[in-house]
């Protein structure tokens, strides 16, 4: 069965897609009440379903297994409720805010840090009161450089809806950088049009686009062609990715990745290790196997393709690069050093 027009939302739907066994539908409507479920047309055409550890359907497809919760686990991994002091912003770091409009996706990647938070039973959508008290905090705040646009996917907004955005930013005379983090270049390529990219650009400052994918063959035809799109009207393009156990947690795949985000004018900028979002564990490898992993690209592959591995440190603490030094420890217990030099312990006690 080939890729349909709709986009799979339920347990029936991925069962009459033949992507899950009809056994399997009351499992995965358990899963669907808590975490939410979405796979686009896109995706769905990506799926090698002659092939049961497809690493594009452990993306994308549910399984039984988002059931168990571990100890370490945690409903807000990266601690964002801790660092926001308005509705929508989290304010982490001195220089810069995240801003998360809206907790939709056009897809749900099962190994999501905010799973608690997106999808139908998420936080939504900001209310235009709630707009308007975020955006005064950035103007109000001559320290904040830059303004990260995330949530959920900003790009799932309306070009309508991102242009009044962006045209409210264009007056903060502090404000120097927007960036947007999105999956919709390679899940939902056919949103990147004309009117999107310019509603992207209509802030009038610097505008960074990190296109968030984690296997080579998500450089789909299309997807390649809107990335290119982006990259022609002036966007600069940077990577995310997380590292995933079955996905892409060996050396050749992650090579062909980091390259495909060179080839198509991505420049790799940052390889998360997977955070402790709940029900999560079946996607999780060991920090020294992501050490050995980034170690053996540093040796394989060009000084432009590396990214950095980062692990956001739980609580809230922000972002420590574990590629070597800001970590020490063993046999599953580290410490690790945040940017102002404090220390904490990984897992969590
Ligand atoms: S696109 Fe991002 S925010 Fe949305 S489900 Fe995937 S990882 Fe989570």
């Amino acid at each position: 069965m080939g890729a349909g027009k709709a986009s799979l939302k339920s347990a029936d739907d991925l069962v009459a897609a033949g992507l899950v066994a009809h056994a399997q539908r009351d499992g995965l409507a358990a899963v669907a009440k808590r975490y939410a479920i979405a796979l686009t047309p896109a995706v769905v055409g990506l799926i090698d379903r002659n092939d049961p550890a497809d690493p594009m359907a452990r993306q994308f497809v549910p399984q039984l297994a988002e059931l168990v919760t571990t100890p370490e686990e945690r409903a807000d991994p990266i601690g964002d409720l801790a660092h926001s002091p308005v509705e929508g912003i989290v304010h982490r770091y001195p220089d810069r805010v995240l801003l998360k409009a809206v907790h939709v996706c056009p897809v749900y990647c099962r190994f999501c840090f905010r799973r608690e938070m997106v999808g139908p039973q998420g936080l939504g959508t900001l209310t235009p009161e709630a707009m308007d008290a975020a955006i005064t905090y950035i103007a109000d705040h001559p320290e904040i450089w830059e303004v990260i646009l995330t949530g959920g996917d900003p790009l799932v907004l309306s070009a309508r809806r991102l242009r009044d955005m962006m045209e409210r930013l264009k007056g903060i005379d502090h404000l120097k950088i927007v960036r947007f983090h999105t999956r919709v270049p390679v899940v939902e390529p056919e949103r990147v049009d004309d009117a999107l990219i310019s509603a992207l650009k209509a802030s009038g400052k610097t505008t960074y686009l990190a296109v968030h994918a984690n296997h080579p063959r998500e450089f789909s035809e299309t997807a390649r062609a809107a990335i290119a799109r982006l990259a022609d009207s002036g966007v600069v393009l940077i990577s995310q990715s997380v590292l995933l156990k079955g996905v892409n947690d060996d050396v050749p795949t992650l090579a062909a990745l980091m390259r495909g985000f060179v080839e198509n004018r991505i420049k790799p900028y940052y390889l998360h290790h997977p955070d402790l979002a709940p029900g999560t564990s079946h996607f999780r490898v060991s920090i020294e196997d992501g050490q050995k992993l980034v170690a053996a690209l540093r040796g394989t592959i060009s000084g432009l393709c590396q990214p950095t591995y980062i692990l956001d440190i739980p609580g809230g603490h922000g972002k420590a690069d574990i590629g070597a030094s800001s970590i020490s420890g063993g046999d599953g217990c580290f410490t690790v050093r945040d940017f102002r030099g404090e220390e904490h312990r990984y897992p969590p006690v």
